[in-house]
């Protein structure tokens, strides 16, 4: 519907804008419009606008219809929101530029845009990003974020350290499981996203990681969601801490799924007699539960092995699962 807009050119917007809500004649509910160099500013009551403005009627946006990226593409790109940092996953350059401007000039809150440039790579799961287009005020280093996942805010440096949002619902299934007055080993902990709400629940928390970068943000992580009280965090190789915890945990996290099997034996030395493992691993489709499961079985020597969740985290690749295995240790 045509709405009554004050129209002026686009170097008189903003003073325009400021005189017309100062004399609370800008509505609000409405979208200030841009065409061809003039802004069109929705006004209340046309007949209360000082007569130095020309009023017109023009079809403008209702407010809250926030403008989206794919308004401004005749398609509907695909990219993840971590903090004011859009994850882009786009081979083709051209096509990834369109879809970050677009990204940029919607209503998003929008700082950057990336572009995953490789694999996770080597022990610490880091990758490499294209940086494709950032606002002009962004602050350095544009791959820094505040991400908020179930009420936890998370600072963290995707160019340093591993972050996923696509686990969410995922860490929130595992630590809603904890309870006031556990002890629980995250044994690769990165910036604290099982670590931190499982503190939060009460438990006393101890986080491991072997890359420098994830541990501080771990230790800032905790102080920002006001657990560092009851969360250790360490930095260093869980092989060589787990000693200093031998025998203590009631809960694990094994959240490092291509090698999991590798630090069972860790994780066997940290189990107390009773001790909850999550075990995360990615199997073939045809058996995604059973190697993981051999494998337990195997290191768990002198505890009864009870597999309590069958459970599929996400499809990892074509034919290959993410799992967890929730398992209960009994000595
Ligand atoms: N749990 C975190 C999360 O959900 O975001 C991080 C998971 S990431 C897949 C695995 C983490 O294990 C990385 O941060 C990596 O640095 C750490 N890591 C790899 N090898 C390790 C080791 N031997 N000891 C401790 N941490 C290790």
């Amino acid at each position: 519907m045509d709405r009554p807009c004050v129209r002026v050119p686009r170097e008189a917007g903003e003073e325009t804008r400021q005189e017309l809500a100062a004399a609370g004649l800008l509505d609000e509910d409405h979208r200030i419009v841009v065409d061809d160099g003039t802004l069109y500013l929705p006004v209340t009551d046309p007949d209360a606008v000082d007569d130095s403005y020309e009023v017109v009627y023009r079809d403008v946006p209702v407010h809250d219809q926030q403008e989206t990226p794919a308004d401004r593409l005749d398609f509907d790109p695909s990219y993840e929101r971590l903090g004011d940092v859009a994850i882009l996953d786009e081979d083709d350059p051209d096509r990834a530029r369109d879809i970050a401007d677009a990204i940029l000039e919607s209503d998003l809150p929008v700082r950057a845009v990336l572009d995953r440039a490789s694999k996770v790579k080597g022990d610490l799961r880091v990758r490499d990003w294209d940086v494709v287009a950032a606002t002009a005020d962004a602050d350095e280093p544009v791959t820094e974020t505040v991400h908020r996942e179930y009420g936890f805010e998370y600072l963290l440096d995707l160019s340093t350290v591993y972050f996923s949002p696509r686990l969410a619902t995922e860490r929130h299934r595992v630590t809603e499981q904890v309870e006031s007055g556990e002890q629980a080993v995250d044994m690769f902990a990165g910036v604290g996203p099982f670590a931190i709400p499982m503190a939060a629940r009460g438990a006393t928390v101890v986080g491991v990681d072997l890359n420098p970068a994830a541990v501080e943000y771990l230790r800032e992580n905790a102080r920002r969601n006001g657990v560092s009280d009851t969360l250790t965090a360490i930095h260093g190789d869980v092989r060589d801490v787990a000693a200093e915890y031998a025998d203590w945990a009631d809960r694990i996290v094994m959240n490092l799924p291509h090698s999991a099997d590798e630090f069972l034996d860790a994780a066997i030395t940290l189990a107390g007699d009773d001790c909850t493992l999550h075990y995360y691993d990615i199997q073939h489709e045809d058996d995604p539960f059973g190697p993981g499961e051999a494998a337990i079985r195997e290191a768990a020597t002198g505890y009864d092995v009870e597999v309590m969740t069958r459970h599929v985290v996400r499809s990892y690749a074509p034919h290959e699962l993410n799992v967890c295995l929730d398992v209960r240790l009994s000595r």
